[in-house]
Protein backbone atom coordinates (compact mmCIF):
# COMPACT_ATOMS: atom_id res chain seq x y z
CA UNK A 1 0.00 0.00 0.00
CA UNK A 2 1.17 3.39 -1.20
CA UNK A 3 2.16 5.86 1.63
CA UNK A 4 0.45 9.13 1.75
CA UNK A 5 1.97 11.91 0.92
CA UNK A 6 1.59 15.51 2.76
CA UNK A 7 3.08 19.01 1.47
CA UNK A 8 4.32 20.60 4.42
CA UNK A 9 2.55 22.87 6.55
CA UNK A 10 5.45 24.26 9.07
CA UNK A 11 4.07 26.39 11.71
CA UNK A 12 5.18 30.18 11.80
CA UNK A 13 7.46 31.22 14.50
CA UNK A 14 6.34 34.90 13.91
CA UNK A 15 4.73 34.64 16.97
CA UNK A 16 7.19 34.61 19.49
CA UNK A 17 10.10 36.94 21.12
CA UNK A 18 13.14 34.71 22.17
CA UNK A 19 15.59 37.11 24.07
CA UNK A 20 19.09 36.98 23.69
CA UNK A 21 19.56 36.26 27.25
CA UNK A 22 16.97 35.43 30.36
CA UNK A 23 16.83 36.30 33.39
CA UNK A 24 15.77 34.48 36.66
CA UNK A 25 12.24 35.42 37.92
CA UNK A 26 12.74 37.01 41.67
CA UNK A 27 9.98 39.18 43.84
CA UNK A 28 8.06 39.86 40.35
CA UNK A 29 11.24 41.09 38.28
CA UNK A 30 13.63 39.45 35.97
CA UNK A 31 17.12 39.71 37.59
CA UNK A 32 20.40 38.82 35.31
CA UNK A 33 21.93 35.84 36.66
CA UNK A 34 26.40 35.62 36.36
CA UNK A 35 26.33 32.95 34.46
CA UNK A 36 24.56 31.91 31.57
CA UNK A 37 24.10 28.63 29.96
CA UNK A 38 23.21 28.00 26.57
CA UNK A 39 19.37 26.22 25.12
CA UNK A 40 19.49 25.01 21.82
CA UNK A 41 16.68 23.65 19.71
CA UNK A 42 16.99 19.65 19.67
CA UNK A 43 15.66 19.63 16.10
CA UNK A 44 18.75 21.32 14.70
CA UNK A 45 21.07 21.95 17.39
CA UNK A 46 21.05 25.52 16.90
CA UNK A 47 21.27 27.96 20.32
CA UNK A 48 17.88 29.63 20.90
CA UNK A 49 19.29 31.61 23.96
CA UNK A 50 21.22 31.75 26.78
CA UNK A 51 19.50 31.16 30.17
CA UNK A 52 20.58 31.94 33.81
CA UNK A 53 22.28 29.90 36.20
CA UNK A 54 20.79 30.45 39.79
CA UNK A 55 23.41 30.79 42.69
CA UNK A 56 22.61 29.64 46.08
CA UNK A 57 22.28 33.08 46.92
CA UNK A 58 19.55 33.33 43.80
CA UNK A 59 17.54 30.75 45.55
CA UNK A 60 18.11 32.26 48.83
CA UNK A 61 16.53 35.67 47.15
CA UNK A 62 14.16 33.53 45.52
CA UNK A 63 12.44 31.85 48.96
CA UNK A 64 12.93 35.23 50.78
CA UNK A 65 10.54 36.71 48.18
CA UNK A 66 8.39 34.32 48.65
CA UNK A 67 8.29 33.94 52.60
CA UNK A 68 7.41 37.79 52.15
CA UNK A 69 4.95 37.04 49.76
CA UNK A 70 2.97 34.31 51.55
CA UNK A 71 3.03 36.27 55.27
CA UNK A 72 2.21 39.33 53.72
CA UNK A 73 -0.18 38.85 51.21
CA UNK A 74 -0.70 35.26 50.04
CA UNK A 75 -1.88 34.16 53.18
CA UNK A 76 -3.96 37.35 53.91
CA UNK A 77 -5.84 37.03 50.89
CA UNK A 78 -9.54 35.94 50.64
CA UNK A 79 -9.60 32.44 48.52
CA UNK A 80 -11.96 33.92 46.03
CA UNK A 81 -9.77 36.90 45.51
CA UNK A 82 -6.85 34.04 44.80
CA UNK A 83 -8.96 32.30 42.77
CA UNK A 84 -9.20 35.18 40.45
CA UNK A 85 -5.37 35.31 39.66
CA UNK A 86 -5.79 31.39 38.93
CA UNK A 87 -8.73 32.32 36.54
CA UNK A 88 -6.91 35.68 35.08
CA UNK A 89 -3.24 33.11 34.52
CA UNK A 90 -5.81 30.49 32.85
CA UNK A 91 -7.63 33.04 30.69
CA UNK A 92 -3.83 34.39 29.52
CA UNK A 93 -2.60 31.10 28.93
CA UNK A 94 -5.16 30.45 26.53
CA UNK A 95 -5.23 33.73 24.61
CA UNK A 96 -1.45 33.24 24.46
CA UNK A 97 -1.76 29.67 23.31
CA UNK A 98 0.17 30.05 20.33
CA UNK A 99 2.95 31.54 21.74
CA UNK A 100 3.16 28.97 23.89
CA UNK A 101 2.68 26.13 21.64
CA UNK A 102 5.68 27.85 18.95
CA UNK A 103 7.64 28.14 21.61
CA UNK A 104 7.53 24.56 23.13
CA UNK A 105 8.05 22.82 20.48
CA UNK A 106 11.06 24.67 19.57
CA UNK A 107 13.12 24.33 23.00
CA UNK A 108 11.86 20.75 23.52
CA UNK A 109 11.51 19.24 19.95
CA UNK A 110 7.86 17.95 20.53
CA UNK A 111 5.35 17.74 17.51
CA UNK A 112 3.77 21.19 17.06
CA UNK A 113 0.55 19.44 16.86
CA UNK A 114 0.92 17.86 20.42
CA UNK A 115 2.16 21.02 22.18
CA UNK A 116 -0.89 23.08 20.21
CA UNK A 117 -3.36 20.61 21.21
CA UNK A 118 -2.20 18.54 24.10
CA UNK A 119 0.04 20.41 26.38
CA UNK A 120 -0.92 24.11 26.45
CA UNK A 121 -5.11 23.58 26.52
CA UNK A 122 -4.32 21.03 29.38
CA UNK A 123 -1.71 23.21 31.31
CA UNK A 124 -4.26 26.47 31.16
CA UNK A 125 -7.25 23.56 32.10
CA UNK A 126 -5.58 22.75 35.51
CA UNK A 127 -5.55 26.58 36.21
CA UNK A 128 -9.44 26.67 35.48
CA UNK A 129 -9.85 23.59 37.50
CA UNK A 130 -7.65 24.67 40.37
CA UNK A 131 -9.12 28.41 40.77
CA UNK A 132 -12.54 26.75 41.01
CA UNK A 133 -10.98 25.03 43.94
CA UNK A 134 -9.64 27.89 45.88
CA UNK A 135 -12.69 28.93 48.13
CA UNK A 136 -14.11 25.37 48.34
CA UNK A 137 -10.83 23.87 50.30
CA UNK A 138 -13.23 23.66 53.41
CA UNK A 139 -15.89 21.39 52.08
CA UNK A 140 -13.44 18.94 50.29
CA UNK A 141 -12.95 16.81 53.47
CA UNK A 142 -9.67 18.30 54.72
CA UNK A 143 -11.31 19.64 57.52
CA UNK A 144 -12.67 22.91 58.40
CA UNK A 145 -10.01 25.52 57.65
CA UNK A 146 -7.64 23.67 55.74
CA UNK A 147 -3.67 25.50 55.59
CA UNK A 148 -0.81 25.54 53.30
CA UNK A 149 2.78 24.73 53.67
CA UNK A 150 3.88 28.18 53.61
CA UNK A 151 6.60 28.62 50.96
CA UNK A 152 6.84 25.35 48.59
CA UNK A 153 9.94 24.47 46.30
CA UNK A 154 8.90 22.52 42.70
CA UNK A 155 11.56 21.07 40.58
CA UNK A 156 10.44 19.60 37.42
CA UNK A 157 11.61 17.77 34.00
CA UNK A 158 11.82 18.64 30.01
CA UNK A 159 9.16 16.31 28.90
CA UNK A 160 6.25 18.64 29.30
CA UNK A 161 7.87 21.36 30.55
CA UNK A 162 5.22 23.62 30.77
CA UNK A 163 2.46 21.08 31.46
CA UNK A 164 4.27 20.05 34.49
CA UNK A 165 4.42 23.64 35.82
CA UNK A 166 0.78 23.97 35.41
CA UNK A 167 0.29 20.40 37.32
CA UNK A 168 2.94 22.25 39.78
CA UNK A 169 1.83 25.90 40.38
CA UNK A 170 -1.92 25.69 39.63
CA UNK A 171 -2.62 23.65 42.97
CA UNK A 172 0.24 25.40 45.72
CA UNK A 173 -1.34 28.86 44.38
CA UNK A 174 -5.19 27.41 45.00
CA UNK A 175 -4.37 26.20 48.09
CA UNK A 176 -2.26 29.54 49.32
CA UNK A 177 1.21 28.65 49.01
CA UNK A 178 4.23 30.56 47.04
CA UNK A 179 6.36 29.14 44.98
CA UNK A 180 10.16 28.84 43.98
CA UNK A 181 10.09 26.77 40.82
CA UNK A 182 12.73 25.58 39.03
CA UNK A 183 12.57 23.99 35.08
CA UNK A 184 14.63 21.78 33.85
CA UNK A 185 18.21 23.01 32.20
CA UNK A 186 17.07 22.24 28.34
CA UNK A 187 13.95 23.76 28.35
CA UNK A 188 13.47 26.85 30.10
CA UNK A 189 11.49 29.03 27.87
CA UNK A 190 8.20 28.10 28.63
CA UNK A 191 8.47 28.51 32.49
CA UNK A 192 10.09 32.18 31.61
CA UNK A 193 7.01 32.86 29.27
CA UNK A 194 4.93 31.71 32.08
CA UNK A 195 6.85 34.06 34.81
CA UNK A 196 5.57 37.17 32.09
CA UNK A 197 2.09 36.00 32.13
CA UNK A 198 2.34 36.20 36.11
CA UNK A 199 3.59 39.52 35.64
CA UNK A 200 0.72 40.27 32.81
CA UNK A 201 -1.72 38.95 35.65
CA UNK A 202 -1.25 41.39 38.06
CA UNK A 203 0.20 38.27 40.78
CA UNK A 204 1.45 40.01 43.78
CA UNK A 205 5.49 40.11 43.48
CA UNK A 206 6.81 36.66 45.22
CA UNK A 207 4.32 34.34 44.73
CA UNK A 208 5.50 32.82 41.79
CA UNK A 209 9.64 32.70 41.66
CA UNK A 210 11.31 31.07 38.60
CA UNK A 211 14.97 30.38 39.05
CA UNK A 212 16.98 28.38 35.83
CA UNK A 213 19.76 26.31 35.74
CA UNK A 214 21.20 22.91 36.35
CA UNK A 215 20.95 19.98 38.97
CA UNK A 216 22.77 22.41 41.96
CA UNK A 217 20.12 24.60 41.70
CA UNK A 218 17.39 21.87 42.60
CA UNK A 219 19.77 20.83 45.56
CA UNK A 220 20.01 24.70 46.39
CA UNK A 221 15.95 24.61 46.97
CA UNK A 222 15.69 21.08 48.50
CA UNK A 223 18.13 21.73 51.04
CA UNK A 224 16.96 25.31 51.56
CA UNK A 225 15.98 25.41 55.54
CA UNK A 226 12.75 27.89 54.80
CA UNK A 227 11.04 26.07 52.40
CA UNK A 228 8.21 23.81 54.03
CA UNK A 229 7.72 21.23 50.63
CA UNK A 230 8.93 20.30 48.05
CA UNK A 231 7.29 18.67 45.00
CA UNK A 232 9.75 17.21 42.33
CA UNK A 233 9.20 15.21 39.39
CA UNK A 234 11.90 13.69 37.01
CA UNK A 235 13.80 10.38 37.47
CA UNK A 236 13.77 8.03 40.11
CA UNK A 237 17.58 8.05 40.73
CA UNK A 238 17.01 11.97 41.67
CA UNK A 239 13.99 11.05 43.56
CA UNK A 240 15.82 9.12 45.65
CA UNK A 241 18.31 11.78 46.59
CA UNK A 242 15.64 14.27 47.70
CA UNK A 243 13.87 11.48 49.82
CA UNK A 244 16.91 10.88 51.64
CA UNK A 245 17.59 15.12 51.82
CA UNK A 246 14.08 15.61 53.29
CA UNK A 247 14.20 12.97 55.26
CA UNK A 248 15.89 14.55 58.37
CA UNK A 249 14.35 18.15 57.68
CA UNK A 250 10.47 18.05 58.48
CA UNK A 251 9.76 18.95 54.90
CA UNK A 252 6.67 17.62 53.23
CA UNK A 253 7.66 15.73 49.69
CA UNK A 254 5.66 14.96 47.15
CA UNK A 255 8.17 12.68 44.35
CA UNK A 256 6.32 11.72 41.03
CA UNK A 257 9.03 9.58 39.37
CA UNK A 258 9.84 7.36 36.55
CA UNK A 259 8.47 4.16 34.96
CA UNK A 260 7.77 1.17 32.54
CA UNK A 261 3.93 0.72 32.24
CA UNK A 262 2.59 -2.15 30.65
CA UNK A 263 0.39 -2.45 27.95
CA UNK A 264 -1.77 -5.87 28.17
CA UNK A 265 -3.45 -7.00 24.93
CA UNK A 266 -5.93 -10.19 25.81
CA UNK A 267 -6.93 -12.07 22.30
CA UNK A 268 -10.00 -10.57 22.94
CA UNK A 269 -9.07 -7.14 22.24
CA UNK A 270 -10.48 -5.21 19.10
CA UNK A 271 -6.84 -5.64 17.25
CA UNK A 272 -7.09 -2.20 15.50
CA UNK A 273 -8.36 0.20 18.28
CA UNK A 274 -5.44 -1.72 20.52
CA UNK A 275 -2.79 -1.27 17.31
CA UNK A 276 -3.77 2.75 17.85
CA UNK A 277 -3.59 2.78 21.62
CA UNK A 278 0.14 0.76 21.12
CA UNK A 279 1.16 3.59 19.03
CA UNK A 280 -0.10 6.31 20.74
CA UNK A 281 1.68 5.19 24.17
CA UNK A 282 5.18 4.74 22.85
CA UNK A 283 5.48 6.95 20.31
CA UNK A 284 3.81 10.28 22.10
CA UNK A 285 5.63 13.06 22.71
CA UNK A 286 8.61 10.63 21.43
CA UNK A 287 8.34 7.91 24.26
CA UNK A 288 9.67 10.90 26.73
CA UNK A 289 6.92 9.93 29.03
CA UNK A 290 6.93 8.21 32.04
CA UNK A 291 3.62 6.67 31.84
CA UNK A 292 4.39 5.53 28.52
CA UNK A 293 3.09 1.61 27.65
CA UNK A 294 7.05 0.74 26.97
CA UNK A 295 6.10 -3.00 27.72
CA UNK A 296 3.74 -4.48 25.58
CA UNK A 297 2.26 -7.67 26.60
CA UNK A 298 0.29 -9.48 23.84
CA UNK A 299 -1.39 -12.63 24.66
CA UNK A 300 0.34 -15.41 22.49
CA UNK A 301 -2.81 -16.30 20.39
CA UNK A 302 -2.93 -12.77 18.57
CA UNK A 303 1.04 -12.19 18.87
CA UNK A 304 1.48 -12.27 15.16
CA UNK A 305 -1.57 -10.17 13.86
CA UNK A 306 -1.02 -7.98 16.11
CA UNK A 307 3.11 -7.44 15.20
CA UNK A 308 2.29 -7.10 11.19
CA UNK A 309 -0.41 -4.60 12.30
CA UNK A 310 1.65 -2.96 14.07
CA UNK A 311 4.55 -2.59 11.73
CA UNK A 312 2.63 -1.29 9.32
CA UNK A 313 0.70 1.25 11.29
CA UNK A 314 4.49 2.51 12.27
CA UNK A 315 5.45 3.12 8.67
CA UNK A 316 2.44 5.61 8.41
CA UNK A 317 4.71 7.37 11.45
CA UNK A 318 5.74 11.10 9.90
CA UNK A 319 9.07 11.86 11.67
CA UNK A 320 10.86 15.08 11.52
CA UNK A 321 10.40 18.99 11.79
CA UNK A 322 8.38 19.39 14.71
CA UNK A 323 7.29 22.67 13.52
CA UNK A 324 5.00 20.80 10.45
CA UNK A 325 1.89 20.49 11.73
CA UNK A 326 2.06 16.78 9.81
CA UNK A 327 4.88 16.00 12.05
CA UNK A 328 3.79 12.54 14.33
CA UNK A 329 7.38 11.93 16.23
CA UNK A 330 9.49 15.22 16.85
CA UNK A 331 13.28 15.23 17.82
CA UNK A 332 14.47 13.79 20.83
CA UNK A 333 15.21 16.41 23.61
CA UNK A 334 18.91 16.25 23.77
CA UNK A 335 22.11 14.70 23.41
CA UNK A 336 22.29 13.09 26.35
CA UNK A 337 19.51 11.50 26.18
CA UNK A 338 19.51 10.16 22.66
CA UNK A 339 22.90 8.56 23.64
CA UNK A 340 20.69 6.92 26.70
CA UNK A 341 18.30 6.15 24.48
CA UNK A 342 21.28 4.70 21.89
CA UNK A 343 22.82 2.79 24.89
CA UNK A 344 19.83 0.70 25.86
CA UNK A 345 18.65 0.22 22.37
CA UNK A 346 22.33 -1.43 21.60
CA UNK A 347 21.92 -3.55 24.55
CA UNK A 348 18.75 -5.20 23.54
CA UNK A 349 20.21 -6.17 20.66
CA UNK A 350 23.32 -7.43 22.52
CA UNK A 351 21.00 -9.60 24.70
CA UNK A 352 19.25 -11.14 21.62
CA UNK A 353 15.91 -9.16 21.11
CA UNK A 354 14.84 -8.93 17.48
CA UNK A 355 15.18 -4.77 16.81
CA UNK A 356 12.79 -3.44 13.82
CA UNK A 357 12.51 0.11 12.81
CA UNK A 358 10.18 1.73 9.63
CA UNK A 359 12.18 2.61 6.85
CA UNK A 360 12.65 6.52 7.74
CA UNK A 361 15.04 9.01 6.94
CA UNK A 362 16.31 11.15 9.72
CA UNK A 363 17.20 14.73 9.17
CA UNK A 364 21.49 15.32 9.62
CA UNK A 365 21.04 17.91 11.91
CA UNK A 366 19.81 17.57 15.79
CA UNK A 367 19.06 14.34 17.70
CA UNK A 368 16.82 11.92 16.28
CA UNK A 369 15.69 8.45 17.21
CA UNK A 370 13.23 6.44 14.66
CA UNK A 371 10.43 4.77 15.83
CA UNK A 372 11.58 1.32 17.00
CA UNK A 373 10.13 -2.14 18.38
CA UNK A 374 11.98 -5.23 19.93
CA UNK A 375 10.37 -8.36 19.70
CA UNK A 376 11.30 -11.34 21.36
CA UNK A 377 12.56 -9.39 24.71
CA UNK A 378 12.39 -11.00 28.04
CA UNK A 379 11.99 -10.46 31.56
CA UNK A 380 15.87 -10.12 32.26
CA UNK A 381 16.34 -8.14 29.23
CA UNK A 382 17.84 -4.44 30.14
CA UNK A 383 15.17 -3.32 27.55
CA UNK A 384 12.45 -4.70 29.90
CA UNK A 385 13.52 -3.50 32.94
CA UNK A 386 14.78 0.03 32.79
CA UNK A 387 13.12 3.03 31.76
CA UNK A 388 14.40 3.52 27.45
CA UNK A 389 12.27 7.54 27.52
CA UNK A 390 12.76 7.43 24.67
CA UNK A 391 10.43 5.73 20.86
CA UNK A 392 11.33 2.46 21.92
CA UNK A 393 8.85 -0.39 22.70
CA UNK A 394 10.03 -3.96 24.48
CA UNK A 395 7.79 -6.39 23.23
CA UNK A 396 6.65 -9.17 25.34
CA UNK A 397 4.09 -12.47 25.12
CA UNK A 398 1.77 -14.46 27.89
CA UNK A 399 -0.20 -17.48 27.76
CA UNK A 400 -2.82 -16.45 30.48
CA UNK A 401 -4.31 -13.43 32.30
CA UNK A 402 -2.81 -14.54 35.49
CA UNK A 403 0.53 -14.89 33.88
CA UNK A 404 0.09 -11.41 32.07
CA UNK A 405 -0.39 -9.34 36.18
CA UNK A 406 2.45 -11.28 36.70
CA UNK A 407 5.15 -9.96 34.59
CA UNK A 408 3.11 -6.41 34.41
CA UNK A 409 3.57 -6.10 38.00
CA UNK A 410 7.17 -7.81 37.45
CA UNK A 411 8.73 -4.57 37.81
CA UNK A 412 10.26 -2.06 40.43
CA UNK A 413 7.84 0.70 38.99
CA UNK A 414 4.44 1.12 38.97
CA UNK A 415 2.97 4.54 37.24
CA UNK A 416 0.62 3.21 34.36
CA UNK A 417 -0.98 0.59 32.59
CA UNK A 418 -2.82 -0.33 29.59
CA UNK A 419 -5.44 -3.19 29.73
CA UNK A 420 -6.59 -4.17 25.82
CA UNK A 421 -9.75 -6.59 25.95
CA UNK A 422 -14.05 -6.06 25.08
CA UNK A 423 -14.40 -7.62 28.17
CA UNK A 424 -15.58 -5.31 31.48
CA UNK A 425 -15.13 -8.72 33.77
CA UNK A 426 -11.33 -8.71 32.40
CA UNK A 427 -11.05 -5.15 32.60
CA UNK A 428 -12.14 -4.77 36.29
CA UNK A 429 -10.18 -8.17 36.86
CA UNK A 430 -7.18 -7.13 35.39
CA UNK A 431 -6.98 -3.54 36.89
CA UNK A 432 -7.85 -4.67 40.72
CA UNK A 433 -4.44 -6.45 40.39
CA UNK A 434 -1.93 -4.78 38.66
CA UNK A 435 0.04 -2.23 40.61
CA UNK A 436 -0.17 1.03 38.96
CA UNK A 437 -1.17 4.47 39.62
CA UNK A 438 -3.05 4.75 36.87
CA UNK A 439 -4.79 2.18 34.24
CA UNK A 440 -6.29 3.14 31.06
CA UNK A 441 -9.03 0.21 29.69
CA UNK A 442 -8.63 0.49 25.50
CA UNK A 443 -7.49 3.65 25.57
CA UNK A 444 -3.62 4.84 27.08
CA UNK A 445 -2.11 8.49 27.81
CA UNK A 446 -5.51 10.25 28.53
CA UNK A 447 -5.04 13.39 31.24
CA UNK A 448 -7.15 15.14 33.01
CA UNK A 449 -6.76 17.92 35.79
CA UNK A 450 -9.63 16.61 37.89
CA UNK A 451 -8.11 12.75 37.96
CA UNK A 452 -5.25 11.62 40.52
CA UNK A 453 -2.15 10.74 38.53
CA UNK A 454 1.18 9.30 40.60
CA UNK A 455 2.93 5.65 41.64
CA UNK A 456 3.71 2.95 43.12
CA UNK A 457 7.16 1.66 44.06
CA UNK A 458 9.81 3.75 43.00
CA UNK A 459 7.26 5.69 40.57
CA UNK A 460 7.09 7.95 43.30
CA UNK A 461 4.73 9.09 46.66
CA UNK A 462 1.62 11.01 46.53
CA UNK A 463 -0.42 12.37 43.48
CA UNK A 464 -1.06 14.91 41.71
CA UNK A 465 -4.00 15.98 40.06
CA UNK A 466 -8.20 16.06 41.33
CA UNK A 467 -9.21 16.18 45.05
CA UNK A 468 -6.00 13.76 45.83
CA UNK A 469 -3.34 16.59 44.54
CA UNK A 470 -4.81 19.36 46.39
CA UNK A 471 -4.04 17.41 49.81
CA UNK A 472 -0.57 17.23 49.16
CA UNK A 473 -0.80 21.36 49.32
CA UNK A 474 -2.37 21.66 52.71
CA UNK A 475 -0.48 20.79 55.44
CA UNK A 476 -3.75 19.59 57.62
CA UNK A 477 -4.41 17.29 54.03
CA UNK A 478 -3.60 13.98 53.94
CA UNK A 479 -0.81 12.25 51.60
CA UNK A 480 -2.99 11.31 48.77
CA UNK A 481 -2.86 7.17 48.27
P1 LIG B 1 16.07 14.36 36.22
O1 LIG B 1 15.74 13.69 37.51
O2 LIG B 1 17.43 14.21 35.69
O3 LIG B 1 15.80 15.93 36.35
C1 LIG B 1 14.56 16.44 36.79
C2 LIG B 1 14.81 17.79 37.42
O4 LIG B 1 15.57 17.64 38.59
C3 LIG B 1 15.58 18.76 36.53
O5 LIG B 1 15.04 20.05 36.70
C4 LIG B 1 16.98 18.68 37.10
O6 LIG B 1 17.75 19.84 36.89
C5 LIG B 1 16.70 18.50 38.58
N1 LIG B 1 17.77 17.87 39.35
C6 LIG B 1 18.80 17.11 38.91
N2 LIG B 1 19.57 16.72 39.96
C7 LIG B 1 19.01 17.23 41.07
C8 LIG B 1 19.31 17.15 42.48
N3 LIG B 1 20.36 16.46 42.92
N4 LIG B 1 18.50 17.79 43.35
C9 LIG B 1 17.42 18.46 42.93
N5 LIG B 1 17.09 18.59 41.62
C10 LIG B 1 17.86 17.96 40.70
O7 LIG B 1 14.97 13.85 35.21
P2 LIG B 1 14.78 14.26 33.68
O8 LIG B 1 15.79 13.50 32.89
O9 LIG B 1 14.73 15.73 33.53
O10 LIG B 1 13.31 13.75 33.41
C11 LIG B 1 13.04 12.47 33.04
C12 LIG B 1 12.52 11.65 34.19
O11 LIG B 1 11.37 12.27 34.75
C13 LIG B 1 12.07 10.28 33.75
O12 LIG B 1 12.55 9.31 34.63
C14 LIG B 1 10.54 10.37 33.83
O13 LIG B 1 9.91 9.14 34.01
C15 LIG B 1 10.34 11.31 34.95
N6 LIG B 1 9.01 11.94 34.89
C16 LIG B 1 8.04 11.54 35.80
C17 LIG B 1 6.76 12.08 35.74
C18 LIG B 1 5.70 11.63 36.72
O14 LIG B 1 4.70 12.32 36.83
N7 LIG B 1 5.88 10.53 37.41
C19 LIG B 1 6.46 13.03 34.77
C20 LIG B 1 7.44 13.42 33.88
C21 LIG B 1 8.72 12.86 33.95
Amino acid sequence: MSIFEYAPAPESQAVVTIEPEYGLFINGKFINGKRHFPTVNPANGKKLSSISQASVADVNKAVIAARTAYVKVWSKMAPAERAKYLYRIARIMQERAREFAVLETLDNGKPIRESRDVDVPLAAAHFFYHAGWADKLQYAGFGENPKPHGVVGQIIPWNFPLLMLAWKVAPALATGNTVVLKPAESTSLTALLFAQVCQQAGLPAGVVNIVTGDGAVGAAIVNHPDIDKIAFTGSTEVGKIIARSVAVSGKSVTLELGGKGANIVFEDAAIDEAVEGIVNGIFFNQGHVCCAGSRLLIQEGIHDEVIEKLKHRMSQIRVGDPMDKNTDLGAINSGEQLSKIKELAASGVAEGAEIWSPNCALPDKGFWFAPTIFSGVTQAHRIAREEIFGPVLSILTFRTPAEAIEKANNTPFGLSAGIWSEKGSRILWASKHLQAGVIWANTFNKFDPTSPFGGYKESGWGREGGRHGLSAYLASGKAGK
